[in-house]
């Protein structure tokens, strides 16, 4: 719930929204085909290793076979036996060599015939396999040799190294390395034997025991780290995820930066400082002297130009950001007519157009003291017109807000007045200073009876409540002429139209060096 009330468009949030959006399907993405990889590799590490075992065993099996073929010839004469032994070593594969042993040792080998070799079966792991460096007689290469036990005394084959490293290397992995361990002795794929155990590769590594002969396989990788290896087999799909999270990344960017509903328009144009205040002169009503100005608001949007306020204030106050839009407004104001007061006359009269939603709470109040405390006591009046068409609801805690608004010396303008149905009741309540004349009734002076005679009703009725009055929409110099004298301030596209704060205090102090062409009747009078 939170999350959706959240503003992402604004550019921090929006930023970390691109960001998380991008970091998180590559992380998740990356992370994901990473262990995919190395659960890969774990696979073929030990399918290497199991294969491995099996060819070793299919190979001790031929071994076997051969040393309990030639067991019944144990006793006999090396002599007598010796075409037994050849031909089994060149009938049974891998058999390198055949050798019988009695009580005495070593006494018959398939190469060399009649011998007198030590026998050693404690070397022998479990009595069966053993790992040799080699044979000063025979072979200066490692070999496996195989012990089989008999009635009386023992057969020993002996296994070439060049069919263990093909076993290894054809079992290999990619980028891995496969050992045979026997005992206390390891061979690897080059043929090394080693009496200790190796620094074994930590990366996929498996050890498989065999079920039915003492030895083992180990099979691991050698990689100088798997991401790079995986980078090497996987590029494509870590470009292409690379890609994909860009993409989405880039189109949250693209969407949270796209105008959204017309809150968070609003929302955006108030950051971006893009409500700017226009400032209207209001005359006296006797002499047609500048006597202050009321603020109104433009929407400087930047692709569709200077927006009108009725456009977007309705929006502004149906969501409630009318609030903050016009505090800013009146921060504006106050910062740049503050530097202009010397040029101002005494008692400027400074009118800003407050909706009924903000005078529910107690910021305008706050507001209003910041605006006042960037001038000389005195200096300016400040004013809030509330128009008529919006009547405030009189309860407890609006009208205390407009009593400490008040002694503040804040004044209040009941605008539009003569469209509404306000009351004398009301307009006592709330302690109204000024009405407002509607400039529908102005626009009428000099065309028809019935509304000069409702103005001059309303001018009646203010004098009589001793309100001050001020008339808006005054386009001509009839309507100001018959308002002469019967009204405080005049107001209308006769003495000036809205123009931008700055142009304005220009033309209010034509002396200052920076001054802008008047358009203005009144200021240039
Ligand atoms: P409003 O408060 O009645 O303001 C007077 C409107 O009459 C202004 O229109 C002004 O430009 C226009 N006007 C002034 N003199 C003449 C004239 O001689 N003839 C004619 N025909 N019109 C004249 P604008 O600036 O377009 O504002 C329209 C309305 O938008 C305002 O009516 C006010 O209700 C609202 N508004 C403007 N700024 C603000 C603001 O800051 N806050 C709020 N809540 N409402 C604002
Ligand atoms: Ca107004
Ligand atoms: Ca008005």
């Amino acid at each position: 719930m939170f999350l959706f009330s959240l503003d992402l468009s604004r550019p921090g949030r929006r930023l970390l929204s691109a960001v998380l959006v991008f970091a998180l399907p590559l992380s998740v993405g990356l992370w994901e085909l990473h262990a995919n990889y190395l659960r890969t590799l774990d696979r073929q590490s030990e399918q290497a290793a199991t294969q491995a075992v099996q060819l070793m065993e299919v190979m001790l099996d031929h071994v076997e076979e051969a040393n309990r073929t030639v067991a019944p010839l144990i006793s006999h004469p090396c002599q007598s036996n010796l075409l037994t032994l050849r031909k089994q070593v060149a009938l049974v594969p891998f058999v390198r060599t055949l050798n019988l042993i009695d009580e005495n040792g070593i006494y018959c080998n398939s190469v060399m015939g009649k011998v007198s070799w030590q026998d050693e079966p404690d070397t022998y792991h479990e009595g069966f396999l053993r790992l040799l460096p080699g044979h000063a007689e025979l072979s200066s290469q490692p070999m496996l040799a195989v012990r089989t036990e008999s009635q009386h005394g023992a057969v020993l084959s002996t296994i070439d190294r060049e069919y263990l490293k093909m076993i290894l290397t054809l079992s290999a992995p990619h980028g891995g390395e496969v050992l045979l361990h026997v005992g206390e002795e390891w061979l690897d794929h080059l043929g090394e034997l080693m009496g200790r155990e190796p620094s074994l590769p930590t990366l996929a590594n498996h050890s498989v025991q065999s079920r039915r002969y003492p030895l083992s396989i180990y099979a691991g990788l050698v990689l100088p780290s798997s991401w790079h290896s995986l980078w090497q087999v996987r590029r494509v799909t870590m470009l292409m995820l690379l890609g994909f999270s860009l993409g989405i990344s880039l189109l949250v960017w693209w969407l949270l930066g796209r105008p959204g509903s017309m809150e968070g328009e609003l929302k955006r144009a108030l950051r971006a400082k893009e409500f700017v205040p226009y400032l209207q002169p209001l005359v006296a009503g006797e002499g047609g002297k500048v006597m202050g100005a009321e603020v109104l608001m433009r929407w400087q949007h930047p692709s569709s130009g200077l927006v009108r306020p009725d456009l977007f204030i309705p929006q502004a106050e149906e969501c409630g950001v009318i609030v903050p839009m016009t505090a800013r407004l009146m921060q504006t104001v106050a910062q740049q007519l503050a530097g202009w007061q010397d040029k101002l006359p005494d008692g400027f009269h400074i009118a800003f157009n407050i909706s009924a939603v903000h005078c529910r709470d107690f910021s305008l109040l706050a507001q209003c003291r910041a605006f006042l405390s960037h001038f000389l006591p005195g200096q300016v009046v400040l004013v809030l017109e509330l128009t008529e068409r919006e009547l405030l609801v009189a309860d407890p805690h609006t009208l205390s807000l407009f009593r400490q608004l008040d002694e503040l010396g804040v004044r209040l303008a009941i605008d539009d007045f003569g469209t509404g149905h306000s009351s004398l009741v009301y307009l006592q309540q709330f302690h109204v200073d000024y009405l407002k004349i509607d400039k529908s009734f102005i626009g009428r002076i000099g065309t028809e009876s019935l509304s000069e005679h409702i103005v001059d009703n309303v001018i009646d009725l203010g004098s009589r409540l001793g309100l001050a009055l001020i008339a808006e929409g005054v386009e001509t110099r009839e309507q100001a002429e018959y308002l002469k004298g019967k009204v405080t301030y005049l107001q209308g596209y006769l003495f000036g139209r809205p123009v931008p704060l700055r142009q304005f205090c220009r033309e209010l102090a034509p002396s200052t060096p920076a001054k802008a062409p008047c358009t203005s009747l009144a200021l240039c009078s």
